[in-house]
């Protein structure tokens, strides 16, 4: 009885049997992409899901030239129009090729080995997956992601919009749907065709645990430093070498250590996050993203790390600082809380699938976060899946059919 609803139970086996072939499917995006999507992985799960949801019956269902799936399903003539979303890359900070999912039935709350890669899934590490006695539990086979975030979403919708064409008595809006590429490089929603998709709001199905419906995330920024030195062979060096890498180094270590990182903050607490460094005694590179919740607090963390490499590098005056600040996404709540319905509708939807509803700001972003700023309101909603970015990531099948219901209940609140 771990299933919310019948409905949800109903559900589970063809979200289950579509999320283990789309898991399989390598859909990783990169880092400074030539184009969209990044990687032609994604393709290929695009293309698969075109075709299913032609077999569902959304005839319409097309790849656009940036990667981008819309298909609809109409409803009754004047009802409003709704989106729903999810992102079919998963993300470039864990192995994402040759993904073999495993699933555990009916979890005693015990620790889960996983074949490849010594990894194990321990609940005393794992609050959440202890209190899942009971699931079906999904998981990679260790050495992998499992692509939960978020081929989770993609297969609720696609159950979703399956049970709600082959039941046309059931109450809906006009769906459409949007499968996106590249949401975890940050250009999910970049070269989405807002007009074209004609949604009055939508939602991503891109979240964790049941009932969570998300309408805040982080404002988004990232910095790029560059260090130029002097570079001379080390034999010839007296008094002549600029090592930027020891600068960058230095860099690094001047910034805040015990506050202000993602290790040492959490709830509505920002960080500067430095995710990447290499380089060489000639040049050096230090990447941070930079994350807040309030955008005069954003301003000051990202002022903060920039004067720092500047008095750290102007120590050395033969070399050289250069700073690329880019503009990610901007928190979407201001823009949600000018049409509060959004909200509301998504509110008895949860409740309507018998779960409470979580209020959490997302530590992080979505491809809302910038839909939502462009003028389509998009919050988000749960999906099941955990540990995303990791070789632990595991999901619930009871928690995925209960997104998939709830995916139902929402057609049916806007109705
Ligand atoms: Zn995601």
């Amino acid at each position: 009885m771990t299933y919310t609803s019948a409905l949800a139970e109903s559900l589970a086996p063809d979200v289950l049997e579509r999320f283990q072939r789309y898991v399989r499917v390598d859909t990783q995006s990169a880092r400074d992409p030539d184009g969209s999507p990044s990687t032609p992985g994604q393709l290929d799960l695009a293309r698969m899901l075109v075709t299913e949801l032609h077999a569902i019956g959304l005839g319409d269902a097309a790849l656009d030239d940036n990667g981008y799936v819309f298909a609809t399903l109409p409803g009754p003539a004047g009802a409003p129009v709704i989106g729903l979303l999810a992102h079919m890359d998963v993300s470039p900070d864990a192995p994402g090729a040759g993904v073999e999912p495993i699933v555990h039935p009916g979890y005693d709350g015990g620790r889960i080995e996983l074949p490849r890669g010594g990894t194990v899934l321990d609940p005393r590490d794992m609050p959440v997956l202890a209190g899942k006695r009971g699931h079906d539990i999904v998981t990679s086979s260790g050495d992998t992601l499992l692509g939960a975030d978020d081929k989770a979403g993609v297969a609720e919708i696609m159950a979703a919009v399956a049970h709600l064409a082959a039941h046309p008595e059931l109450a809906r809006p006009t769906l459409r749907v949007g499968f996106t590429p590249d949401e975890e490089i940050g250009e999910g929603a970049t070269l989405f065709d807002i007009e074209r998709f004609g949604a009055r709001c939508a939602y991503t199905m891109d979240g964790s645990q049941p009932g969570e419906l998300q309408d805040e995330t982080f404002s988004a920024v990232e910095v790029s430093l560059t260090v130029h030195g002097v570079d001379i062979h080390p034999g010839w060096a007296t008094g002549k070498l600029v090592n930027a890498a020891r600068l960058a180094g230095r860099v690094v270590a001047a910034l805040p250590q015990d506050r202000l990182t993602p290790e040492t903050t959490s709830g509505r607490e920002g960080f500067i996050h430095v995710y990447e460094l290499e380089g060489n005694a000639g040049r050096a590179a230090v990447r941070a993203i930079v994350r807040d919740f309030d955008d005069d607090l954003l301003d000051q963390h990202v002022a903060l790390l920039t004067r720092t490499a500047a008095e750290v590098v102007a120590a050395e005056p033969r070399a050289r600082l250069e700073v690329a600040v880019k503009e990610q996404y901007r928190n979407m709540r201001r823009h949600l809380d000018k049409d509060p319905e959004v909200v509301a509708a998504a509110e008895r939807a949860i409740r309507a699938e018998g779960l409470e509803v979580r209020r959490e700001p997302i530590r992080g972003g979505t491809d809302g976060s910038v839909l939502s700023e462009r003028g389509l309101p998009t919050p988000n909603i749960f999906t099941g899946g955990h540990e995303y970015h990791s070789v632990r990531e595991w999901a619930s099948v009871q928690d995925m059919a209960a997104a998939a219901a709830s995916i139902i209940r929402l057609a049916e609140a806007w109705a």
